[in-house]
Parts: C-alpha cells; sequence; structure tokens
C-alpha cells in the first residue's frame, strides 16, 4: 500500500512555525505584512487571493489587496510596485499572474525588490536558486517540494529524480532546488523522447506538466516517490497529472490536497521570514 503524502501535515507545521515566529515579531514591533496585487476581476484570482488572505491572518501575518483595473496601463502596474517597494510596512508582496495580455510581465515581475518577492518571479530570486545562496526567496511550490520530501524524511540526495516540466515556476528552480540538495536530476519536456521509460528510472518522480492524468501506469515503477504537482480543472473536478500511484509507487502527493496545500502556507512562511530580515 503507497504512503500518502499530505500536504495537510505539512502545512500544519509550516503554519505552527510562521504563527510563532510571527507574535515573536509582533512583540518587537512589526507586522509581517503581504500585499497581493490583482489586475483584474478573474475568479482564479479573487479566489486565491481570499484564500492565501485566510492562510496569512491565521498565522498572524496581515493583507493588504492591491486591486488595478483590467485596463490598467504598464505606467500604472509598475508604479504600484514601486511604492510597494517603498512602503516599510510591506515585507512582501505577491502578483497575481497572468497578468493581462497588455503588461509587459517581466517589466512587472523585475520591477519588485527582491528582498519582497516571497513568490520568487525575479530574475534575481532565479538566480539565488541556481546559485544555491540562501539570499532570496524560491517560487512557493518549487519549495513546497522540498519541503513535503523533508517533512516525510525521503531524501534527495544521490537519487535520481526526474522532474517532467521546465518553467521557470516549477520545473527549473525545482530541478536547482534538487542538484543543490545533491540529487542526480532529469529535466524532462514536450521535446523528450522516451518519457515513460525515463520517469520509470526514477527514484523520485516529479509531475509539473498541468496535463490531467498524463503519467500513467507506465510511467511509474515500484519503490518510486511520485509528487504531483499538477492542478488540473476538468468535468470530474480538480486532478494531477499522475494516475495510478497509489497502486504502484511506494508513496505520493495526493491532487488535492497535496502539494497545493503546502505552497500556500510556504507563502506565508516566506512573508514571515521577509519581516525578519528587514529589522
Ligand atoms: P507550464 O504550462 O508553464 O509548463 C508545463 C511544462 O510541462 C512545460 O515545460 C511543458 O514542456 C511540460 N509538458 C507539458 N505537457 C507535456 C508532455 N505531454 N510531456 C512532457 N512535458 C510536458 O505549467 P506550470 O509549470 O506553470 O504548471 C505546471 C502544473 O503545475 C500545472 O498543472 C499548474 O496548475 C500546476 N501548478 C501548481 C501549483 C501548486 O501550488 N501546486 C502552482 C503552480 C502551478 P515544454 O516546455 O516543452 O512546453
Amino acid at each position: 500500500m503507497a504512503e500518502l503524502l499530505k500536504g495537510a501535515a505539512v502545512a500544519a507545521a509550516l503554519a505552527e512555525a510562521s504563527g510563532k515566529k510571527a507574535a515573536e515579531l509582533e512583540a518587537r514591533g512589526v507586522k509581517p505584512t503581504l500585499a497581493i496585487v490583482r489586475v483584474g476581476e478573474n475568479p482564479d484570482d479573487i479566489f486565491y487571493e481570499r484564500s492565501a488572505g485566510k492562510k496569512c491572518a491565521a498565522s498572524g501575518v496581515a493583507v493588504r489587496n492591491v486591486i488595478l483595473p483590467a485596463d490598467c496601463e504598464q505606467a500604472a502596474a509598475l508604479g504600484a510596485i514601486e511604492s510597494l517597494n517603498g512602503d516599510g510596512s510591506i515585507h512582501g508582496v505577491l502578483i497575481l499572474r497572468p497578468l493581462p495580455k497588455h503588461i509587459d510581465d517581466d517589466a512587472i515581475r523585475n520591477a519588485l525588490s527582491p528582498a519582497k518577492d516571497v513568490d520568487g518571479i525575479t530574475d534575481a530570486s532565479l538566480a539565488g536558486v541556481l546559485t544555491g545562496k540562501d539570499s532570496g526567496f524560491a517560487p512557493c511550490t518549487a519549495r513546497a517540494c522540498i519541503e513535503t520530501l523533508d517533512f516525510y524524511g525521503i531524501k534527495p540526495e544521490g537519487k535520481r529524480v526526474v522532474v517532467v516540466g521546465r518553467s521557470l515556476v516549477v520545473g527549473k528552480p525545482l530541478a536547482m532546488l534538487l542538484v543543490n540538495r545533491h540529487a542526480t536530476v532529469t529535466i524532462c519536456h514536450t521535446r523528450t523522447k522516451g518519457l515513460p521509460s525515463v520517469c520509470r528510472g526514477a527514484e523520485i518522480l516529479v509531475a509539473a506538466a498541468g496535463r490531467a492524468g498524463m503519467i500513467g501506469r507506465e510511467f511509474l515503477s515500484e519503490g518510486q516517490t511520485v509528487i504531483d504537482v499538477g492542478i488540473n480543472v476538468t468535468e470530474n473536478g480538480v486532478c494531477g497529472d499522475v494516475s495510478g500511484a497509489d497502486e504502484i509507487a511506494a508513496a505520493y502527493t495526493p491532487v488535492p490536497g497535496g502539494i497545493g496545500t503546502v505552497t500556500s502556507a510556504l507563502l506565508v512562511s516566506h512573508v514571515v521570514e521577509a519581516a525578519r530580515r528587514s529589522l
């Protein structure tokens, strides 16, 4: 029977630690505060904004919502980011993306001060992940995978790890975090040949493709740990990229209730850490 690596237990431990640290900071006169920047009225963004707000509140982290109209000009969006950069009462900034198409995503994300980049979206933060320096913040989802492995005592060191997906949000930074933890990492994508066999050879398999159930039984082998990052909304509800891990793998993360749960807890913990560093 495969071990279920539930995200709730990992998230609870992170939230408890964040709550304690936030209370200590508040006693020293610093209230950790996250600004959430939303452009437009996308229902998914609004849902995420509310859910992040609740997670922050539960750990004693304040939230300021910055809402810009869907047709706001690039200069106005840049102005909002620059104003948050200069605001000493804001410790972390989360920009809900994708942004509307008329706004230059690269310009906006790189305008953010790396010290406040709690979701690791700036090039400077990604460079920190690449160099292995602990000065900035890694993207929360990538780090959520590492936190989950750590929590359940699964060591990447020396292991063959396959990551399916090479985005800057998940695949590439996660591969680097794993290399920094001494894993031997293969990054796969749509041009990878013989993907099922490459995946079968992994001791730890991470699926971050965003394709419902694409990692089926022929991609899996006994003894594997399977980390399913995918969040796919289908007519049957939300599911991950992997199917069949419960019958074949040694351990796997569920969807929902896996990496996504840990990701939001990590965002809160990054805000608290950013507040601590601001002292
Ligand atoms: P992207 O669409 O940016 O990247 C997907 C990657 O998967 C690409 O590198 C793509 O390859 C690769 N890929 C897609 N299909 C295949 C395939 N058939 N075979 C091999 N590789 C494939 O997605 P994201 O990285 O942003 O997100 C990935 C998933 O993670 C999504 O389901 C998303 O919802 C989820 N997610 C979950 C989060 C969480 O909190 N749990 C947070 C962020 C994302 P190529 O580069 O060649 O196109």
